[in-house]
């Protein structure tokens, strides 16, 4: 089976500044993949610049057949690649009905976007109960369902999360993990990257542990979250 994505000698500069130093991994439709790791590993600049944000300075992206390098952002999200940002960004003064339908800009089946703002609703009844409120008056949490329900919009292929679970309750976070799980037994494929590595290697199928821009160690998630290393280092044990 060939992946949907592949990433091969990945590398990200921020003028002299190497934040990604080569990195290669790929993702299989239907399977949930993770990059852990601490603060400036280099998580957020991969997402970026699969997202086409970035420009890498060397190395290959291909997804779903179509080599990634160069193309606008606007045409990955097209090809099927969503991204849900760290921090969110969802646009407080608009509606959440506007913020979801924002995430549908380059559709025009009007009847398909109504189902999908549906589906959002259906997930997060939460954001179905207040569609005409202000985004801004969410809670983080409900902020954070809302970013997730908008990347959705646009039917990805893949769903590229970072971060979800930053600055929320453990029952809130616990929410969002729950979400993922569901969406992957609906056949969503996801790129979840996360400092909280406790909850996403127990549901990711493979997992990455990135340091200082390089891939350390490898491994499904049941494997990693085992490994005596990343017990110590990530997931606070002695
Ligand atoms: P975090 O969880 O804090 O976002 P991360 O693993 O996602 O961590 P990145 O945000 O990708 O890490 O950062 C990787 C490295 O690149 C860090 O050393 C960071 O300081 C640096 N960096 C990130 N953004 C910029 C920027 N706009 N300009 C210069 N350096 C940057």
């Amino acid at each position: 089976m060939t992946a949907l994505l592949e990433v091969e000698d990945l590398r990200v500069a921020y003028g002299k500044i190497e934040a990604v130093k080569g990195i290669s991994f790929s993702v299989d439709a239907g399977q949930v993949v993770t990059l852990i790791g601490t603060n400036g590993a280099g998580k957020t600049t991969t997402l970026r610049t699969l997202s086409g944000l970035l420009k890498p300075v060397g190395g290959r992206v291909r997804f779903d057949g179509k080599v990634l390098t160069r193309v606008p952002p606007h045409k990955i999200v097209a090809l099927g690649l969503a991204h849900s940002p760290e921090g969110r960004h969802i646009f407080p003064r608009l509606t959440i009905e506007e913020n979801l339908k924002l995430g549908a800009y380059l559709r025009k089946d009007t009847a398909g976007i109504t189902k999908d703002i549906n589906r959002a609703y259906d997930l997060f009844p939460i954001l179905g109960e207040r569609r005409k409120q202000a985004a801004g008056t969410l809670s983080g949490g409900e902020q954070q369902m809302l970013a997730m329900g908008r990347a959705l919009m646009s039917q990805p292929k893949l769903l590229m999360l970072d971060e979800p679970s930053m600055g929320l309750s453990p029952i809130m976070m616990q929410k969002i993990m729950a979400t993922i799980v569901e969406l992957k037994a609906q056949g969503t494929t996801i790129l979840l990257v996360e400092q909280n590595a406790q909850a996403a290697l127990s549901l990711a199928d493979q997992a990455h542990v990135m340091e200082i821009g390089t891939i350390k160690l490898s491994g499904t998630g049941q494997d990693l979250l085992h490994d005596e290393g990343v017990r110590k280092t990530y997931l606070g044990e002695d």
